[in-house]
């Protein structure tokens, strides 16, 4: 069988509101991202670093992002990816499909990506 997450191939992707970005894959499968979840886990250098700090740190700051951020524009980086302009002004993280696919926050996705660790 297919390995649905070998070669993600969006084939909408749409901010359904500027608190929602929703994807339709090619596999007929449609995640549903807020934005909040998206900023929290940008992954661009600097926010790579900042949760690597606070990793090794003692957590005693949460990871939340305090405001509620809203996605202000999304546009699409080559073939392969999305970026995000965050209302925070944030708009350095590169979303590849690759990425997206593997960040699906529903229950189906998470419990199979638990099955493979
Ligand atoms: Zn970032
Ligand atoms: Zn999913």
């Amino acid at each position: 069988m297919a390995n649905p997450f070998a070669m993600p191939q969006p084939l909408e992707i749409r901010r359904v509101n500027p608190l929602e970005l929703s994807v339709l894959w090619a596999d007929d499968h449609r995640s549903t991202y807020s934005s909040d979840y998206l900023r929290k886990v940008c992954p661009c250098e600097s926010c790579h670093e900042e949760r690597r700090q606070s990793e090794t740190g003692l957590r005693v700051i949460s990871q939340e992002v305090p405001t509620r951020v809203e996605m202000s524009q999304i546009s699409g980086v080559g073939r392969y990816a999305i970026q995000i302009q965050f209302s925070d002004g944030h708009n350095t993280g590169i979303y590849s499909f690759n990425l997206l696919r593997k960040l699906c926050p529903c229950r189906e996705c998470r419990e199979a990506w638990e099955q493979k660790e």
